[in-house]
């Protein structure tokens, strides 16, 4: 009996050791590219409800892996987000959209706003404003080019005093949105409280738009709340041209999807600001 159990627990182990394994492993080559800058950000267009014109971008990092080419997000994010690496990238990645945004304006170029994502961690356990603080006085950009996504279940995360940095980050003049909105667990009370811009209205309800009604009642519900609020709505994921146009039918103000833009190289954006 006893050695049945040893033998199981061995066997539950050997497989919890290579899990962990390969997440120290995985940790270990994100900070080596980390220091080696083999990461990047791309930057998808965000437009006018009409497509007429360019309102902004969304910075989405990327991991260019010598070995193994383009790695997307949601391949190290989530190990990132376990370890104190989810501390270092957003700080890069806060301080790599500013410095470009200032780049950007030296070069002349109609500067779009630029929205970067912020994980849960990093709200949590760094002072977000501090460093928010130190990034628009290291780049001197003006701080409503920068708009932070927070999402949902970061905002409502306990023990931290939310409303007080949000204001902060406020006050330094940065934008604030929510992210996939109306997918987290989260009170409606927080809209009232908290100094926010924009809505962001998650791809699963734009998806489902033109074929459920329900997804539907969702849309026109947090574009009407956005509305009476004074808040921005913004659809993301729009890939077809029937979503948008029932999207400006709703009263949306702005969208974001593949039907007009992929996430786009900085020389292919420039290109693309450039060219009006
Ligand atoms: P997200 O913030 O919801 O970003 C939107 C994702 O949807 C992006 O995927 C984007 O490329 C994709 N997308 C945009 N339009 C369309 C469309 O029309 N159709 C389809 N099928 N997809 C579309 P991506 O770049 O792979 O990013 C995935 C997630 O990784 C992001 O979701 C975000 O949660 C996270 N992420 C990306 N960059 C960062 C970052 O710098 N920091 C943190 N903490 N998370 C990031
Ligand atoms: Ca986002
Ligand atoms: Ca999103
Ligand atoms: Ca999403």
């Amino acid at each position: 009996k006893a050695k049945e159990q040893r033998g199981s627990l061995s066997f539950f182990s050997d497989d919890l050791t290579t899990a962990v394994r390969r997440r120290l492993e995985l940790e270990q080559r994100l900070r080596r590219a980390l220091e080696r800058k083999e990461l990047c950000l791309y930057y998808q267009p965000q437009w006018s409800i009409d497509g007429a014109e360019m309102t902004g971008v969304e910075a989405l990092i990327r991991w260019q892996d010598p070995e193994r080419g383009m790695i997307p997000p949601v391949e190290f994010i989530p190990v990132a987000e376990q370890s104190i690496l989810i501390g270092m990238i957003g700080r890069w990645v806060l301080h790599e959209a500013s410095a470009q945004i200032a780049a950007w304006q030296r070069q002349g170029l109609a500067v779009p706003r630029v929205a970067v994502n912020v994980s849960p961690q990093q709200l949590r356990y760094h002072y977000l404003p501090d460093e928010v603080a130190e990034v628009l006085e290291q780049t001197g950009i003006a701080p409503d080019l920068l708009e932070l996504e927070l999402t949902e279940s970061a905002l409502m995360a306990p023990g931290q005093d939310t409303e007080k940095m949000l204001n902060a980050l406020r006050a330094l003049g940065v934008r604030l949105a929510i992210d996939d909105f109306g997918t987290g667990y989260s009170s409606l009370a927080y809209l009232k409280r908290f100094p926010l811009d924009l809505l962001k209205i998650d791809k699963s309800f734009t998806d489902d738009l033109l074929e459920s009604s329900q997804a539907r009642a969702i849309v026109e519900t947090i574009i009407v709340l956005g509305h009476k609020l004074g808040l921005g709505v913004l659809a993301e994921g729009v890939e077809y041209e029937a979503q948008r146009c029932e999207l400006e039918r709703l009263g949306c103000h702005q969208f974001q999807g593949y039907l007009k833009s992929r996430p786009l190289s900085v020389v292919e954006l420039e290109a693309l600001l450039a060219a009006d």
